[in-house]
């Protein structure tokens, strides 16, 4: 909670619409219902430090329930019309967009994301359930020319029960992101949030039920990762996996689907580049620089961390980008700040110890490397904006993702040490490319080893641009129509159609 706000509860039930729950159960079948073990977690409040919420502790028991009622509510969701699904879907997206200030309010208290942020990650939650709505009907096969005597053609069919795993940066959006392409293609699905977060992703499933999905096409099961995430990617009912998240876990997830012989797709971590070449316009470079590693405390997969910026203009650029950082505002989520804190007290440790070892490495930090001041924000897990100047790609900062607000500027010489440098790391989710010049943006964009390239713009917001990695960044790919295709699996019918008694050519 804030500083002012009087605690959780009573800072949610202050902006109305959702209540709060003292204990938040799973949700399984249409209803929330307690852990079979009878366990709970609690969480904290990252704003404060203070402890807020109890949270199911699942486990293979709860998992296993959850899994067969999400088989039953996948019969009854595939018993209904493409057309009648795409508009429960649209009747899901037009409930999040009515619950918007309520969801984001949630959204802010659980994570510390700023309260605009969070509104804008609804929104994207609900453009999720519209755009995969609309495709939900419009889900083509083939017919397939190969003979005269037969008529062959391909389908495509859910899976069945789909695992999503998703992590704590931007829950609620990643709950649509994963929700979205499957429900549309006809699976129901059982998520499991990161321990950190797990309000709205709950509150979400609640909503579909309300607005006409079968009660079991989507489930949640929260708990920790080795034992109620383990036991997702392990049951016997799970037709695929997508995973959101880090490598290491990523890598344990693929093991478990390897067991299986189930499907996964994975979205893992980022180190990506933003590259400024002395022609860019500087002052829009900065301004998006700042919004490329500080947005959302520097927890975003595709955040540019490395700022590759040519030699001749890297004191111009590091002027403005400093300027930048002295506007940004931090405090409680809720109060609306440019950004929150981090997500927890381990978290922000994990970033200090970053930029210590920045500090040893022999970077400069040109720009903060403290815990704000502020008293008020003293319980909190804040981290202020970070820059390190004078960064070799080499260094520890400039190879290891570390999910907080840190900059590092790397000076290259010409395109083509750029490009090296840009792909001289084990990620490939984003990149920026800030030019004039209209050849080497597109040139620059061809060569840069990543899932998304963005030409004088950062992050721009968007459910439809299929959305992933290159390399350790993961496989498989998110929004869009190119999501469709990891929920669906093929099938060719092959129809003998020459009269009886023909021979078949
Ligand atoms: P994490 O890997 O620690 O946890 C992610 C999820 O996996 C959580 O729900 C966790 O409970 C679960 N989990 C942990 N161990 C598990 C196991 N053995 N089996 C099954 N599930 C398990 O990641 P995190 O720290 O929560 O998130 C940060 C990471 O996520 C960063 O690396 C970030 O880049 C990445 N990320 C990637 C994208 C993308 O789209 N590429 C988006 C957001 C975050």
């Amino acid at each position: 909670m804030t500083p002012a706000s009087g605690g959780f509860a009573a800072a949610a039930s202050k902006e109305g619409g959702i209540p709060v729950r003292e204990r938040y159960e799973h949700f399984i079948g249409g209803a929330f219902s307690p852990p079979a073990s009878g366990r709970y977690f609690s969480n904290h409040d990252p704003s404060t430090g203070e402890p807020f919420g109890a949270f199911a502790r699942g486990d293979a028991v709860d998992v296993r329930r959850a899994v067969e009622d999400a088989a039953a509510g996948q019969s009854a969701w595939m018993a209904m019309r493409p057309a009648a699904r795409g508009q429960v879907m649209l009747a899901i997206a037009s409930r999040i967009r009515r619950d918007l200030d309520a969801l984001a309010w949630l959204e802010s208290l659980d994570s510390g994301k700023a309260l605009w942020l969070s509104r804008l990650d609804v929104e994207t939650c609900a453009r999720y359930f519209e755009y995969f709505g609309g495709v939900a009907d419009k889900i083509l096969g083939e017919v397939i020319p190969a003979s005269n005597e037969h008529l062959m053609y391909m389908v495509r069919e859910p899976f069945g029960v789909t695992a999503h795993i998703i992590p704590w940066n931007a829950p609620i959006t990643q709950a649509g992101r994963g929700a979205g392409p499957a429900l549309a293609a006809g699976n129901a699905v059982v998520m499991k949030p990161a321990e950190e977060t797990c309000v709205t992703t709950l509150e979400l499933a609640r909503i579909c039920v309300e607005a006409g999905l079968p009660p079991g096409a989507f489930n949640v099961i929260t708990g920790y990762g080795e034992e109620a995430g383990q036991a997702l990617t392990s049951d016997a009912g799970i037709r695929k996996i997508a995973f959101t998240g880090s490598v290491e876990t990523g890598r344990r997830v693929m093991k478990a689907a390897a067991d299986r012989v189930v499907p996964v797709t994975v979205e893992l971590g980022g180190k990506s580049p933003f590259v400024v070449f002395d022609d860019a316009d500087l002052d829009s470079a900065a301004s998006l620089a700042r919004k490329a590693f500080v947005l959302n405390a520097g927890q975003i997969c595709s955040a540019g961390t490395r700022l590759l910026v040519q030699r001749r203009c890297v004191p111009a650029f590091v002027e403005r980008l400093t300027r930048e950082l002295d506007k940004v505002r931090i405090g409680p989520g809720v109060e609306d700040p440019d950004i929150g804190p981090v997500v927890s007290e381990q978290q922000r440790q994990r970033v200090e110890r970053y930029i210590e070892i920045g500090r040893a490495e022999g970077a400069r930090l040109a720009y903060g490397g403290y815990r704000p001041a502020d008293s008020r924000l003293r319980g909190g897990y804040y981290v202020a904006p970070t820059l390190f100047v004078d960064v070799a790609n080499s260094m520890t900062i400039a190879q290891e993702e570390i999910f907080g607000p840190v900059g590092c500027v790397i000076p290259f010489g010409d395109e083509e040490e750029a490009v090296r440098i840009a792909n001289d790391t084990q990620y490939g989710l984003a990149a920026g490319v800030w030019t004039r010049d209209v050849a080497r943006s597109h040139r620059v964009a061809g060569r840069i080893q990543a899932g998304q390239v963005y030409v004088n713009d950062y992050q721009p917001i968007g459910v439809e641009a299929p959305f992933g990695g290159y390399k350790n960044s993961g496989y498989g790919r998110e929004k869009g129509l190119e999501a469709l295709h990891h929920y669906t699996q093929t099938k060719t019918i092959i129809v003998r159609t020459a009269p009886d008694g023909a021979t078949a050519g």
